[in-house]
């Protein structure tokens, strides 16, 4: 499995893409910073776009994909997501009222975005891969996604989190883990009530992670909140000390084989 980050940040600016990842060239996780990261040609690869929440910065691309999708090579992009996530894409994003109503361009019939509603614990294949939605805490309705190829590699991508994903590590059993870190230790509280994580609290997740599973598998922190990024790398590099497991940052067009 090959997992290319398209976007680790919170925040776009030159150089730093909102959160997108693509898995072996053809899945894509979140579409923040997604067609800035890639040549037409390899987006026409992509049919397949799961989504943990609606926010803006995890789902943007899917107008500028669907553009492309629907003017470049006609094709078509199945998204999957919580029927509440694809209500609020239905209304808010897809409307046709700033853009073309990609639902329904350029047919009814045919539309060049599909979307197809996600039931979390329910496994499901999709594009080849076992797909595992579970639902996290955040401050609006929120999965997780565990992947896993037909070979039996497995990933655990988080979304954006807070303090109790812990809850579902029962559910998973992942190689490699990709999470949120969004701000520094002193601003814990306060992400903890916005739904993020700082290191200390991801930190407490991976202790009960090993404590339930016996092992804590690589672990990649994304969804960077910019202003912050060397006081996160450095609390970050403290935990991976702590716990003597390898974590890290995750870094715009970063690949990730396993
Ligand atoms: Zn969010
Ligand atoms: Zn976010």
């Amino acid at each position: 499995m090959e997992i290319q980050i398209l976007g680790a940040h919170q925040f776009e600016s030159k150089g730093a893409r909102l959160t997108s990842l693509l898995i072996d060239g053809n899945l894509v996780i979140d579409a923040g910073g997604l067609t800035s990261a890639l040549s037409v040609p390899e987006q026409e690869k992509i049919k397949t776009v799961l989504l943990t929440h609606h926010h803006f910065d995890h789902t943007r691309d899917l107008v500028t994909l669907a553009a492309n999708a629907g003017y470049y090579w006609r094709g078509q992009v199945v998204v999957y997501a919580l029927r509440y996530t694809l209500d609020i894409i239905t209304t808010c994003l897809l409307d046709g009222k700033m853009y073309i109503n990609f639902l329904e361009y350029p047919s009814k019939e045919k539309p060049t975005v599909i979307l197809e509603a996600i039931e979390p614990y329910n496994k499901k294949p999709i594009a080849g891969y076992d797909i595992l939605a579970v639902p996290v805490k955040h401050s609006v309705p929120a999965i997780g996604y565990q992947i896993t190829s037909s070979d039996g590699k497995s990933l655990f991508y988080t979304g954006d989190t807070t303090s109790g994903i812990s809850d579902q590590w029962q559910h998973i059993c992942p190689q490699l883990l990709i999470a949120e870190v969004a701000g520094p230790n002193k601003y814990g509280e306060e992400l903890k009530r916005a739904g993020h994580l700082c290191a200390r609290l991801l930190k407490e997740e991976l202790i009960q992670f090993r404590q339930l599973k016996g092992y804590l598998p690589r672990v990649i922190v994304i969804h960077i909140g910019n202003p912050f990024e060397q006081e996160i790398k450095k609390e970050v590099a403290q935990v991976a000390q702590e716990l003597e497991a390898d974590i890290s940052l995750g870094y715009e067009d970063m690949k990730v084989t396993f």
